[in-house]
């Protein structure tokens, strides 16, 4: 295989091939992990591949950068050291004082916070709309221009749908720039950008990663202008992944698409079993038809993704159950292999508390993993029993 970067290649071939072409050196199938710092140069400025400093390029990084713009089909793809680092970098290179970001309402706490008090010192503004209703997002753009439509489908942790294709026609019709924060479907199951988004952005800690052990982000963008002053941000700020996560991160793509299928799978068989059980009284899938978004996930996604939330009957009994369970671990992050239980409320939206992104209090959020789905539904069978 010559060009595996090839664009005719699909989506699983892509995951496992773009930007990992054998080291024509050693012929070693799997490119090696740089290290170096630094890198030789044949007299002054006599730079071998252009690499010259590890914050401003590094060969590990390309190969993930590669592979990110590929499964995303990007022109160009940027990693970063967390999500939150991508998301930064993203937004001071777009943003100025005065500007203000159009955020969704049940997105990423950590995304809020990094506007709300971060950029909010430094003039930039933010007001908070439900993405998922298309008139009440061009009522606000009526109302006042944003620089940023922020984005997060299936949100965090009600898992709400919002329209990418819609929000991109209001988004450009109003001059804003249009973000979507595809961490909870994965490029494997939605491509923002070819529903008229200009932005992706990962938290590749999660599904990309996919193993629970490397934290990182990233962008990936069409337009050359954007990348040109986001990359100079990533260099001059230089929040890079290092090598060696990138290289993990890297790994864990090439599964990707299996793992998404076999999460999707096993989400949605709990989220039916979850459904049907009396001490449940509501269970948020996507997958579920009586889900509010079912249909619009159904045209948008190719897949409902491995994240099912629930509340309990019988009052306040959700911090009980999460204390419960043998085969979910009680940790916050999602995304991994291994299925795990999160409490919202005083875990991952602990920072939300009070503000209007704040979650049901007896809401709990499941990333549901890789196991066998018999054991996952036997370990809430009997965490829900206990109750
Ligand atoms: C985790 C997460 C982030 C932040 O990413 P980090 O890698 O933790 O910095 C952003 N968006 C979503 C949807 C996430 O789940």
């Amino acid at each position: 295989m010559t060009t595996p970067d090839s664009p005719a290649l699909g989506f699983d071939s892509l995951a496992v091939h773009a930007g990992q072409a054998f080291d024509p050196t050693t012929g070693a199938v799997i490119p090696p992990v740089h290290f170096s710092t630094t890198y030789a140069q044949d007299g002054i400025g006599g730079l071998r591949g252009g690499y010259e400093y590890g914050r401003s390029g590094n060969p590990t990084r390309t190969a993930l950068e590669q592979q990110l713009a590929a499964i995303e089909g990007g022109a160009h793809a940027l990693s970063f050291a967390s999500g939150l680092a991508a998301e930064d970098a993203l937004l001071r290179s777009v943003l100025k004082p005065g500007d203000e970001v159009l955020l969704g309402s049940d997105v990423y706490g950590g995304t809020y916070r990094l506007i709300a008090r971060i950029l909010g010192p430094w003039g930039v503004g933010l007001r908070v709309v439900d993405m998922s209703d298309l008139d009440a997002v061009a009522a606000a753009l009526q109302e006042r221009p944003a620089r940023i439509l922020w984005v997060e489908t299936p949100s965090n942790p009600q898992l709400l749908i919002s329209d990418i294709a819609g929000l991109a026609r209001l988004g450009h019709e109003a001059g804003a720039l249009v973000v979507v924060d595809n961490t909870f479907a994965s490029p494997a199951l939605q491509q923002p950008l070819a529903l008229g988004a200009d932005v992706v952005v990962h938290s590749t800690t999660k599904y990309l990663g996919g193993h629970s052990d490397v934290v990182g982000g990233a962008l990936v963008m069409n337009d050359d202008a954007l990348a040109e002053q986001a990359k100079f941000l990533q260099f001059a700020a230089g929040a890079v992944s290092g090598p060696m996560d990138a290289w993990l991160t890297t790994r864990g793509i090439k599964t990707l698409a299996v793992r998404m299928q076999r999460h999707s799978e096993n989400a949605d068989a709990v989220a039916r079993f979850l459904a049907a059980h009396d001490r449940v009284a509501r269970v948020y899938y996507p997958g579920l038809p009586t889900h509010p978004g079912h249909d619009l996930a159904a045209r948008q996604m190719s897949g409902f993704g491995g994240i099912v939330s629930l509340e309990l009957a019988d009052g306040p009994t959700a911090r009980r159950f999460s204390e419960s369970t043998r085969l979910f671990t009680l940790a916050e992050s999602l995304g991994g292999v291994e299925s795990l239980l999160n409490y919202p409320d005083e875990m991952t939206h602990a920072s939300v508390r009070g503000t209007e992104l704040a979650v049901p209090v007896e809401l709990v959020r499941l990333s549901v993993g890789i196991e066998a789905v018999d054991d996952l539904i036997t370990d809430l069978d009997a965490a829900l029993s206990a109750l």
